[in-house]
């Protein structure tokens, strides 16, 4: 099992189109205001400490001389379909994992893996020649997907690292918990709690004493170390949900100004949904407030539901009714409850009608770029919420209670 992880993608795919901006601190950002966050820092911007998620303002405070642009999500989706391109010529098991990561099953093609890390490096000079010198990559080889993903979070840059039953303990050996694929703060202090205090350790734990103190989670974590764990790449599943969330550069309770954003945010969902061929019999949507807080709506619906005008509807029901009494900072919205778009209903009411516009609204903005064609609700609103990518694309539901860390999460 292979896995492959692009160095620094966004700010890489920026400087190869770029050689002014190579080899300097370089911060690709959601939008350019101060409170505008970094979603790709160049390994040099890495090096001053500024990190993914950093605050604009942060980041010229660490570095002055920072560069920072915005980002150009086409830009790297064509790189990415690219690199996908290249892989697939050296498998046909190919699992895009996100927008720069990918595993490839290479069962049937290698026989070992002296022949594996000869083709590694192939790849990674195969994406040089066709994407640019830029695009550097680390890649993971081992024989389970989840220690292949260990080997390339852990590798330099621009490398190939193998991970096999000879070199396992002595790389596992005094390295932080954390380091693991899988492993937050939170469950590295309940492992210290149990005595275990790098990967050696948890490596070596007693799975029954795991599975009694931390549940399943534990067992799966020392299976993962001991390389029990053979799960075969799967091919990209259909997304459980999808959604979308913007911090508002402007703070305001002009429901004018809400309901343009919002009605954008579902139209890239409705969208996705479409291309997807699913409809969504679940809307939810989030707000959260200036001064801390928020709240998260949900209904579900009788009959799915799959056109941008619909899916804004729900949303408005659910949150714009009333006017809001506090400045809001955060918009979110999600699409739950999919399924793939079932024919038979598509007689009733004028639901066929409304596929068929959808569909040639889609065609048109999908040729003619963003926006070409949009209804009044949005008119003045195509600089907001403007597509941005993020690593993994679908913003997961969240339940009542992470809710309010997500919101949080945002306000802070
Ligand atoms: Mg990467």
């Amino acid at each position: 099992m292979l896995h492959i992880d692009m160095n620094s993608y966004f700010a890489s795919v920026e400087q190869q189109a770029n050689p002014f901006l190579r080899n300097k601190p370089l911060g690709v950002c959601a939008y350019l205001s101060k409170n505008g966050c970094i979603i790709g820092s160049s390994i040099e911007a890495k090096d001053v400490g500024i990190k993914t998620g950093c605050r604009v303002a942060d980041a010229v405070k660490l570095y002055p001389a920072v560069n920072l642009i915005e980002n150009e999500p086409s830009k790297y989706r064509s790189t990415t379909t690219l690199i996908f391109s290249i892989l697939g010529q050296y498998t046909d098991q190919v699992e895009p994992y996100s927008i720069d990561e990918a595993f490839l099953d290479m069962t049937g093609w290698a026989n070992n893996f002296n022949q594996l890390e000869k083709q590694a490096a192939e790849i990674q000079n195969h994406i040089k020649d066709m994407a640019g010198e830029w695009m550097r990559s680390s890649i993971g080889i081992a024989s389970t997907r989840w220690l292949a993903k260990f080997a390339s979070d852990i590798a330099e840059p621009d490398s190939v690292l193998t991970i096999n039953e000879d070199n396992l303990e002595s790389i596992l050996k005094a390295r932080s918990l954390t380091d693991a694929w899988g492993i937050n703060y939170r469950m590295e202090r309940r492992y210290k709690a149990l005595g275990i205090h790098d990967l050696l350790d948890l490596k070596q734990a007693d799975p029954g004493k795991l599975l009694r103190a931390l549940g399943k989670p534990g067992y799966f974590m020392w299976a993962n170390l001991n390389g029990r764990t053979i799960d075969k790449v799967s091919k990209p599943k259909d997304p459980k949900t999808i959604g979308h969330s913007y911090c508002l550069p402007k703070k305001t309770t002009d429901l004018g100004y809400l309901k343009g954003v919002m009605y954008k945010l579902c139209e890239r969902a409705g969208r996705r949904l479409r291309d997807k061929n699913l409809e969504s019999a679940g809307v939810a949507g989030i707000v959260g407030f200036v001064d801390g807080g928020g709240y998260r709506k949900h209904v579900r619906l009788g009959e799915p539901i799959f056109d941008t005008l619909s899916i804004f509807e729900e949303v408005d029901k659910l949150l714009f009714s009333t006017q809001p009494n506090r400045k809001i900072r955060f918009l979110a919205m999600n699409l739950f409850s999919l399924r793939p778009v079932s024919g038979q209903m598509s007689w009733l009411d004028n639901c066929l009608q409304k596929r068929q516009l959808a569909k040639a609204l889609d065609v048109i903005n999908n040729k003619y770029g963003d926006h070409t064609i949009y209804p009044g609700q949005m008119f003045g609103m195509q600089g907001y919420a403007r597509d941005r990518v993020g690593y993994r694309k679908t913003v997961d539901l969240p339940d009542q209670e992470e809710i309010t860390t997500l919101v949080n999460e945002y306000l802070n």
